[in-house]
């Protein structure tokens, strides 16, 4: 008998109907004897709605007022967490619905974004071994008696740390696709699916935008060795699996291709070109708790002064031109330019380290197709450009061809 967690996001319990379908995906795996825990999203579109109310009647600029938007924002998973158990118990399997707070999932005070702390796994433990099923709500943790939420998709999260506080043998992610893609199949209709792929590869991937895993879900897993699979719920047919380099026989040059239109860039020129001058302008953004991503810095021809180019998520973007003010004095800098029209796509994979020339196969397929390099970044196993964001989906096919991704 195996304990495996299942979970299933906002296509999967969209309505009634499809909630009665997750119903008998759980009857499934009970019948071959298992045990099983699920996690629910909430209905797709309505964590989006609950945050547009939250947005008509709050710039959320106290962290009272986040705490209020983790009251409300959380409500959708209460709710698909309460159907499905109904739906489960309808069809003759007893099942009880968690809210986070009832296992508990306890997490940090980063109202909207927190992060998880300790899961008690005990009432969980005794819902499965009384052959019921347990019914989680994910996304929602619980902080000093406030509700708490994990980011956005934090489902993932949710379901994979669950299933490495049960010692779950496997994480079964149901989505609206059905595994983990070259890239996002509704931007690449020639993209192809993965039948494995490493974690630090999902890891990157994630990280730079693909959003079928939540970044911090595929952390988890890779510090707790959780066997993740994400799937769809929709057919019968097998998914991606996330697995140790080892498990990969034959490498290609890159194995994915992922992009984030929530980008932004700052340019500072004619900084005096002196010790100091990048942690007097980079500390006051870390004081306001904003990620600086990608940086260039160019001296200029005489050596006097350089420019600084950075890139920080589009939603900080006027903070962070308010941080910069702050420094305005001691930076002296000559004039400031910023852009919310950028977006950065990223190629992926751990077989960049055994090959070389990967950098210029997509600077010249970006090139033939006369996108303009803004930034570049790159680290072992990844390369990633900032561009104009009107590009993004011409980028992304561009390098889809130039790799051969679509051939398996
Ligand atoms: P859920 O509601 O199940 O959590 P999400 O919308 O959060 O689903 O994530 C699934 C979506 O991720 C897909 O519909 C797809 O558009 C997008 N996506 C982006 N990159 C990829 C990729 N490389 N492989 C698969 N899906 C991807
Ligand atoms: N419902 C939440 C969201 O839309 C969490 C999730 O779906 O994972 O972000
Ligand atoms: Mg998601």
């Amino acid at each position: 008998m195996a304990l495996i967690v299942q979970k299933f996001g906002g296509t999967s319990v969209a309505n009634i109907e499809r909630i009665r379908n997750v119903a008998i995906k759980v009857k499934k795996e009970l019948d071959l004897g298992n045990k099983v825990a699920v996690v629910v999203s909430a209905m797709s579109g309505v964590t989006n709605q609950l945050v547009g109310y939250v947005n008509e009647l709050s710039p959320l600029e106290t962290s009272a007022a986040w705490a209020e938007y983790d009251q409300v924002v959380s409500s959708g998973e209460q709710v698909t967490s309460g159907l499905l158990a109904l739906a489960l118990q309808e069809m003759g399997i007893p099942a009880r619905s968690f809210s986070g707070w009832q296992i508990p999932l306890e997490t940090d005070s980063a109202y909207g974004k927190a992060r998880i702390a300790n899961i008690g796994p005990d009432d969980v433990h005794k819902t499965l071994n009384s052959g019921m099923v347990a019914v989680v709500a994910g996304f929602q943790g619980i902080h000093n008696g406030r509700v708490t939420t994990l980011g956005r998709g934090g489902s993932d999260t949710s379901a994979v740390a669950l299933a490495a506080a049960l010692k779950a043998d496997r994480c079964d992610i149901y989505t609206d696709v059905d595994g983990v893609y070259t890239t996002d199949p509704r931007i690449v209709e020639g993209a192809r699916k993965l039948e494995k792929i490493t974690y630090e590869e999902m890891l990157e991937l994630a990280s730079l935008g693909a959003k079928v895993l939540q970044t911090r879900s595929v952390e988890m897993a890779m510090n707790h060795r959780v066997v993740v699979q994400v799937l769809t719920s929709f057919a019968d047919i097998p998914g991606t699996l996330l697995v140790n380099e080892e498990n990969i026989v034959e490498q290609k040059r890159i194995t994915g291709i992922a992009y984030s239109r929530d980008e932004a860039r700052i340019t500072l020129t004619e900084i005096a070109n002196i010790p100091g001058m990048s942690a007097a302008l980079f500390g006051p953004l870390a004081e306001a708790n904003i990620n600086v991503d990608m940086i260039v810095q160019n001296v200029t021809e005489d050596g006097h002064a350089t420019d600084i180019t950075f890139t920080v998520p589009k939603s900080d973007l006027d903070r962070a031109l308010a941080a910069v003010d702050k420094a305005g004095a001691k930076l002296k800098f000559k004039s400031i330019h910023a852009d919310r029209n950028v977006a950065k796509v990223s190629i992926v994979g751990v077989g960049m380290r055994s090959h070389a020339g990967i950098a210029l196969t997509m600077f010249r397929a970006l090139a033939d197709k006369n996108i303009n390099i803004l930034v570049i970044s790159t680290s072992e196993i990844k390369t990633s450009v900032l561009i104009a964001e009107e590009y993004t989906e011409l980028a992304v096919r561009a390098l889809h061809a130039a790799f051969e991704l679509e051939k398996a």
